[in-house]
């Protein structure tokens, strides 16, 4: 696979090139200016239909579209384009958008850093019980990058926002003293674009120490699959990572994959369907989640097919997010209320085998929070939601209500229906302190 410089030419063929309109391929440059732009050759040979790409999910997912700035931020950095030819003064126009964009402001990110003996684990996050976020710095981007993604920071080279720990060692001293963690996931970007002796590295440690922590489940939160599924099938090392799945499974370890799909096209291709094999026959699960995102797969259909496509390929559907606020919000959201529609819709029309799926799901500050759908009490419409995951873990599975609110797209927009508060609110401050800022605000775990 070649990654080149940022250019259309480098990344599509001439033919490809032809069918874009001259339009389009200036809003690309303008917004790819700003926004992370990489694509693999197997998403724009294998998954683009160049013939419709205007209303193509995957052109949406991987291409930056006008839209997706505000209109005075592409205007902004189509006029440094036109003004003037110096590369250093188009990358001080882009940092200043991005810097408006920037989803983890300063000093914030510093919270809820794992500590061990006086030692702060920087590439790691432990919000839940049972399950600690590790963040290999060599896996800190992706095969393509999706442009809804809030992960952006970490791949543009502003190395201030870029947060990851290259030693497994104080991780496993952390596991080691933390017996509560039964779980440990690989995130990124993305965990498998590192080369198998680079992965390998990462891995080891929990093969040979893993007795002294509690570890059961290994997850590898992965686009892999839809972006590069060559990773486990042509890559001189795809056997290798095959082989140490299944080492990894006869030490008694668990291992999820935890793979990242958008749209039943990305499941449609010969080669990932024999990724899915490959994956599955080393004895590794492969649990699937995507956001919900306008534009990409805002229809019941989309997801009831994804769902059970994924469960005739073997793999077990688990999550679908609400997108947080990422540099596109605007573009990408959808309301809750169109999301729990879309969710029931799909959800109704599919066998209890694909049900293993949970959502609409928020992750947010005090947990991962489901929009159950719109009640009625005492004559009046309430939302219904409940916490998947909790900071407190006593707060999981307790219904709660809010007030009906037809255009909230997320937590923030709601307010409590009965009294003054949200149950967990007076506790979360007194337990926690301040608000728990999301590092990793989970589009994707
Ligand atoms: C989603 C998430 C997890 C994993 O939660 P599961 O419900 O077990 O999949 C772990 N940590 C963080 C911070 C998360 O957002
Ligand atoms: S969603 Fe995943 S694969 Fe897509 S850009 Fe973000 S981290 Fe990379």
């Amino acid at each position: 696979m070649k990654y080149k410089a940022y250019s259309l030419s480098n990344y599509l063929t001439l033919p490809q090139i032809e069918k874009i309109s001259a339009e389009k391929k200036s809003s690309i440059e303008v917004v790819g200016s700003v926004l992370p732009f990489k694509v693999s050759n197997y998403v724009t040979d294998e998954l683009i239909d160049w013939d419709d790409y205007e209303n193509d999910p995957i052109f949406h997912l991987t291409f930056p579209q006008k839209e997706m700035l505000l209109p005075h931020h592409f205007n902004k950095m189509a006029e440094a384009l036109v003004q003037s030819s110096d590369k250093q003064f188009h990358k001080n126009i882009s940092n200043e958008i991005r810097l408006e964009l920037n989803p983890h402001p300063a000093g914030q990110r510093e919270q809820n850093i794992p500590k061990v003996e006086g030692l702060e684990l920087l590439g790691t996050q432990h919000k839940y019980r049972e399950t600690v976020l590790f963040f290999p710095s060599s896996g800190q981007t992706c095969h393509s990058y999706c442009t809804f993604c809030f992960r952006w920071p970490q791949f543009v080279g502003m190395d201030e926002l870029k947060f990851a720990m290259k030693e497994t060692e104080l991780l496993i001293k952390y596991l080691e003293i933390h017996h509560e963690a039964t779980d440990i996931l690989f995130t990124g970007g993305d965990p498998m674009i590192m080369s198998f002796k680079v992965f390998e590295k990462y891995i080891e440690p929990f093969l040979y120490d893993y007795k002294k922590t509690n570890i059961q489940t290994i997850r590898i939160g992965t686009k892999s699959l839809a972006f590069w599924p060559y990773k486990f099938l042509t890559d001189d090392d795809a056997d290798d990572f095959l082989r140490l799945f299944e080492k990894i499974i006869s030490k008694g370890i668990n291992l999820a994959i935890m793979a990242h799909f958008s749209h039943p096209r990305e499941l449609a291709t010969a080669a990932v369907q024999k990724a899915i094999k490959r994956i599955r026959n080393t004895g590794a699960q492969i649990r699937t989640q995507s956001p919900i995102l306008r534009h990409i797969n805002d229809k019941a259909e989309i997801w009831s097919e994804m769902w059970r496509n994924q469960v005739n390929f073997n793999c077990i559907p688990y999550y679908m997010f609400v997108p947080r606020d990422t540099g596109a919000q605007h573009y990408f959201a959808v309301t809750l209320l169109e999301a729990w529609e879309i969710w029931r819709k799909a959800y109704q029309n599919v066998s209890g085998v694909c049900r293993t799926v949970r959502g609409p799901s928020m992750s947010c500050s005090p947990g991962k929070v489901q929009f159950l759908g719109v009640g009625e009490v005492n004559h009046e419409k309430v939302f219904v939601l409940r916490f998947l995951q909790g900071r407190n873990p006593d707060w999981v599975a307790r219904p709660f209500f809010a007030k009906y609110y037809e255009n909230a797209i997320w937590m923030s927009d709601l307010k409590p229906a009965f009294g003054e508060k949200f149950f967990f609110e007076d506790e979360e401050e007194t337990l926690f302190g301040e608000k728990y800022i999301d590092r990793e605000t989970s589009n994707y775990e």
